[in-house]
């Protein structure tokens, strides 16, 4: 049977669930035509979304438009229920790159009826992630706001997405102890989160780059059949 397990450095980090947020970057909110939030818009992915430093990611052509939304990924060492901000940032692991890989029409069409993003975000393979470093050899969240760490995603060679990660709304802090309300937090959860704006289409064949300043970069190819 597939494990579902990042690669944190050298160890294998089972994962029991993926947490990804909407709408935390204000352009991506302004280019999808909604409003800011004024909490976290949570949805989950199931474990078996994950590919892991993927050669090739495949799609089904029959489910239409996909996009790509490149995103600061975190997993957790530790786990917990109701934690402050402070202590959620002591769950933090490590720090990967990901995409959140999104139908886009089966999204459009479920916004539409008010119906749940569960097609449209958790299908096989919509997460790709690349290999996570540890937290303490990446301590971005003590630099926020450096302008220099930046999400950048190119297909084919061409910039799509380019942004700073310091324009996130809610950090990862704050999404996790939010989280940690609701859900009971297990360590190897991950958090995906949210992507700046520049989304769009991948088509068949297209060759996808995917990094983040200072993490491992995700490459792989798109299959649509
Ligand atoms: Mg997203």
């Amino acid at each position: 049977m597939k494990r579902y397990a990042v690669i944190l450095e050298d160890t294998a980090v089972p994962v029991p669930k993926i947490f990804c947020v909407g709408r935390n970057y204000a352009k991506h909110a302004k280019e999808m035509g909604a409003d800011l939030p004024r909490e976290p818009m949570l949805f989950l992915k199931p474990h078996t979304a994950l590919a892991i430093e993927p050669d090739a990611v495949e799609v089904p052509a029959a489910f239409g438009e996909l996009h790509h939304e490149i995103e600061l990924a975190v997993v957790l060492c530790k786990g917990g229920r109701n934690l402050s901000v402070d202590s959620a940032a002591r769950t933090i692991g490590g720090y990967g790159v990901a995409l959140d890989l999104t139908l886009r029409g089966v999204q459009a069409a479920a916004k539409k009826t008010g119906a749940p993003w569960t097609l449209a975000k958790g299908f096989d393979e919509s997460a790709p992630v690349g290999r996570f470093a540890r937290a303490k050899n990446w301590a971005w969240s003590k630099r926020s706001g450096d302008a220099e760490t930046e999400l950048h995603l190119t297909v084919n060679g061409e910039t799509k997405q380019r942004g700073p990660l310091g324009e996130m709304i809610f950090s990862p802090a704050t999404l996790i102890a939010y989280a940690s309300q609701y859900f009971t937090l297990e360590p190897g959860d991950l958090f995906l989160t949210g992507t700046p704006e520049g989304v769009g289409p991948l088509e068949d064949g297209d060759e996808v780059n995917a990094a983040i300043s200072g993490l491992p970069e995700l490459s792989f190819r798109v299959r649509r059949r």
